[in-house]
């Protein structure tokens, strides 16, 4: 007499709502019953999805039992409640055969001790999977449209920036999600924002901090920009892929630009970009990515590698790497606590000058008169001193009208950064001395990453001069202008 188990899943696909475990279960014992065998045990797992790669336990629990001859008859409601899969299936024909386990159906007899009902039981497994795709299908298509037609889409927490409706803007969240996209494109790190905003207390929709895994989902997100952005679901997908597809424009208010969207998608997508910010040693390289490599090839023509940090015999140092394959010509070093210094000089020198502020400033024809007040006030702050040397004002008339003069500069000078959208650089531009202290004292790497990608392109390395122990004139600066 055959024992029996008598598998039963519920699951929302095919028949699923009105198959319930109990209903499957009474129909299997009738089976059991007409054959003459004896029940040995139940299995029943709640299943919801068709073809989720969830575990199923008690269908564990069961082969398990069939492995150690505990049962040597399987009988189920349909063979789609047994397999959820091709794969599966195959398992279970092969443990058939091994130990001459007899397979029963409510809904038709499938014998997986002949070829013939092996093919049966593929080809109903097979109809039964091709539902459940079918059915995914659907429900795609269906999220697909919505989308399409620029539907709010519910469910889970209210997507930052915006109130529960999805639609009407949280002013003081937008603030913060357009200073957080003008910092990231600067190039702050995204760990060095998140600490900024826990320390300045700001808290994600939930409650919780910033971290910098969902702070980049937002910022990635085309939705603060307006957007509707559709992300096709596949089976057995665990995590949903950063970007997705734009499908509709101005579907709600935007807080951020499209094109603002548009440079932090590519930046936050790109992984070369990415690595530029990292340091695995723990210290880290300031000009990793900004130096370059300014070898002559044989062409004439330069190397143009993106120079990365490297220690050698524990000195830190940026260097041309030349790994296997690369077009690197892995002729170029330079030690990296001299040129860090050398680089700092050299930018903060550049941005405490009216030359490199102008620049910076009018890059974007943005000329609202602040330039030429800029200009008069430096004027007349050299007549001044001019006057004083000459004794035609006293000391202490110069020192006053001197400091009448300076402080409008300074707020004319940080209202011209403000309007560029250079908001690290907002704060920080002061005099040589000011801007040295605050950058070895209260700035962190990452934010001295950002001004210096802020004020140049790249820095051109030559080639050392070896009779010369440290060469200034090795490092050509393209500024931003
Ligand atoms: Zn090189």
């Amino acid at each position: 007499m055959r024992k029996v188990g008598i598998y039963c899943r519920i699951s929302q696909d095919r028949t699923g709502a009105g198959l319930g475990v109990a209903r499957q279960e009474a129909d299997c014992r009738a089976l059991v019953e007409r054959r003459g065998w004896t029940v040995a045990d139940v299995y029943a797992d709640n299943d919801v999805s068709a073809y989720s790669g969830k575990r199923r336990p008690q269908w564990e629990r069961m082969l398990e039992d069939i492995r150690n001859g505990f049962i040597d008859a399987v009988v189920c409601w349909h063979i789609d409640r047994l397999t959820r899969t091709p794969l599966e299936l195959e398992g279970v024909i092969a443990l058939a055969e091994r130990h001459g386990v007899e397979l029963a159906t409510v809904t038709g007899e499938i014998d997986l001790a002949t070829p013939s009902g092996k093919m049966v039981a593929r080809m109903l497994g097979a109809a039964a999977r091709g539902e459940a795709e079918h059915k995914a299908e659907r429900q795609a298509r269906q999220r697909r449209q919505n989308a399409e037609m620029g539907k709010v889409s519910g469910g889970g927490a209210r997507p930052y920036g915006y109130a529960e409706d999805r639609v009407t803007i949280v002013e003081d969240e937008a603030d913060i999600i357009r200073e957080v996209a003008k910092r990231m494109l600067l190039g702050e790190s995204q760990s060095s924002i998140c600490r900024d905003l826990e320390e300045r207390d700001v808290r994600t929709p939930k409650g919780g901090y910033w971290k910098p895994t969902t702070l980049r989902r937002l910022m990635a997100s085309a939705r603060i920009s307006g957007r509707r952005e559709h992300t096709p679901r596949k089976s057995f997908e665990t995590t949903r892929p950063l970007l997705g597809e734009i499908v509709a424009d101005a579907v709600w208010p935007e807080i951020i630009t499209v094109e603002q969207s548009d440079q932090l998608r590519a930046l936050l997508s790109d992984p070369d970009r990415a690595a530029l910010f990292a340091h695995p040693t723990g210290r880290t390289y300031l000009l990793s990515g900004i130096l370059t490599c300014a070898k002559p090839k044989d062409d004439g023509t330069l190397c143009g590698w993106r120079m990365s940090g490297r220690p050698k015999s524990g000195t830190p140092r940026y260097v041309c790497h030349n790994t296997p394959g690369s077009p690197a010509c892995g002729g170029t070093a330079t030690v990296a606590s001299r040129t860090d210094e050398h680089v700092r000089d050299m930018i903060l020198t550049a941005l405490a000058s009216p030359e490199m502020l102008h620049q910076l400033t009018t890059k974007n024809d943005q000329d609202t008169g602040l330039a030429a007040l800029i200009a008069e006030d430096e004027k007349d702050l050299a007549e001044l001193a001019v006057m004083a040397a000459k004794k035609q004002i006293t000391r202490a008339e110069w020192m006053a009208a001197r400091t009448v003069v300076e402080k409008r500069l300074e707020e004319n000078r940080a209202k011209q950064v403000r309007q560029t959208g250079a908001p690290m650089l907002l704060g920080f531009i002061g005099t040589f001395e000011d801007m040295t202290q605050r950058w070895k004292k209260s700035l962190n790497d990452s934010q001295r990453r950002a001004i210096v990608a802020a004020t140049v392109h790249k820095i051109n390395v030559y080639p050392a001069d070896p009779r010369k122990k440290w060469d200034p004139d090795r490092f050509e600066f393209d500024w931003v202008a």
